[in-house]
């Protein structure tokens, strides 16, 4: 049982806010990914969790014990860094099982029988005996997971561990993190800045910018109900759209366009981030959000909505899996995810409609 809880968790470096009063509770078992771009505390929040740097403050607790003072070395987490931090002169096994020993908790017998089990999880059997110059980055990155596996620990800190690896790498070694985490179930955080990792990998995923949460949630929830424009134009990619309006009477009116809202809100409809903006009979000003792929064009839905506008094609780039259309109505400018082999042209005039239900409302900065 590994739970941990972070409260009102704050990091200052001289004049830098790094953490900026977090609270968060990470459940046993649970596999959470913190994602938000470079500099956000990110690192130094998993950084503070591992004992490595000191809280300004705040509280960090674990299985009900408050460590926030305690060593690293008593903490029983295990981290794994970007660039594996292997000594280089020692073989696989020895980076391994390094300071194992001298922990008092494994023996000779223990330390080898570990080692096997490990290395037969993670397929690295053929490299104990090699030296990190011989093998690659992904063997290293292994090599650096075995390390961390071998001692049991309560929890597993990963900051940006896939990072240095290339594309076809990193999405083999995100499918077997997700399979070995569903083996042994250890509580891991881990620290990123793509979201297509923390989409993909994240059973939760914390949004941080600022050295603040944005906000947690499951990757879904974070993509079909952001609660704010960052978490919006963050997460997901092509990124949302995001239109200038006013809204009266349920209504995003534009200069070029008038986009009815549903009236009803609530939970399956339009995002409660901006209600007063919605429901104000006097006219006010709001961002319209709206992902790529809810706009469609009326020609290849006919059935879908009545409400539809006319918008004129900038630039088409194909994705291979879809079209991206670049397009603007008025001072308005914003990208359609469409069909692949959809035959349009730089100038092309084409009718847009919409799911009114996809549509989010945040309130202007
Ligand atoms: P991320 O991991 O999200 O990229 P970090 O946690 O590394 O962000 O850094 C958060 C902020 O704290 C940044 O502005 C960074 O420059 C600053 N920072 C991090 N570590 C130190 C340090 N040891 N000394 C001074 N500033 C630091």
């Amino acid at each position: 049982m590994t739970t941990i809880k972070l409260r009102n968790l704050r990091k200052e470096f001289d004049d830098v806010v790094a953490v900026n009063g977090i609270d968060l509770t990470i459940e046993d078992g649970e596999f959470l990914v913190i994602v938000g771009p470079s500099g956000c505390g990110k690192s130094t929040t998993l950084r503070l969790l591992a004992g490595l740097e000191q809280a300004t403050d705040g509280r960090i607790g674990m299985n009900g014990r408050d460590v926030t003072d305690t060593e690293p070395k008593n903490r029983n987490v295990a981290m794994v860094f970007q660039n594996y931090a292997l000594y280089p002169h020692m073989t696989g096994r020895r980076n391994i099982t390094f300071g194992m020993k001298s922990t008092g908790s494994f023996t000779d017998e223990d330390i080898d029988r570990r080692v096997e089990e490990v290395a037969e999880t993670l397929d690295i059997t053929d490299l104990l005996d090699r030296k990190p110059q011989a093998m690659s980055g992904g063997e290293r990155q292994r090599i650096a997971l075995g390390r961390a596996i071998v001692r049991d620990p309560d929890a597993f800190l990963m900051d940006e561990p896939l990072s240095n690896l290339d594309a076809k790498l990193r999405i083999q070694m995100r499918a077997e993190l997700t399979r070995l985490h569903a083996e042994l179930q250890t509580t891991t955080i881990y620290v990123t800045h793509d979201q297509t990792e923390a989409m993909t990998l994240g059973e939760r995923v914390v949004v941080m910018n600022d050295g603040q949460i944005m906000q947690v949630d499951s990757p879904q929830v974070l993509y079909d109900f952001p609660e704010n424009r960052f978490v919006a134009e963050f997460i997901g990619d092509p990124a949302m759209n995001m239109i200038d309006v006013t809204v009266e009477h349920w209504t995003a009116v534009h200069d070029a366009f008038e986009l009815p809202l549903p009236s009803d809100g609530g939970e399956d409809g339009i995002t409660e981030t901006s209600p007063a903006a919605r429901q104000s009979k006097e006219q006010q000003a709001a961002i319209l959000g709206i992902r790529p792929e809810d706009f469609y064009l009326a020609r290849e839905y006919p059935d879908l909505g009545d409400e539809t506008f006319t918008a004129t094609v900038d630039v088409t780039e194909p994705l291979g899996d879809s079209l991206l259309i670049h397009c603007s109505v008025g001072d308005a400018a914003f990208k359609i995810q469409a069909e692949p082999r959809t035959s349009l042209q730089t100038g092309d005039e084409i009718t847009v409609t919409y799911d009114p239900e996809r549509l989010h409302l945040f309130d202007p900065e």
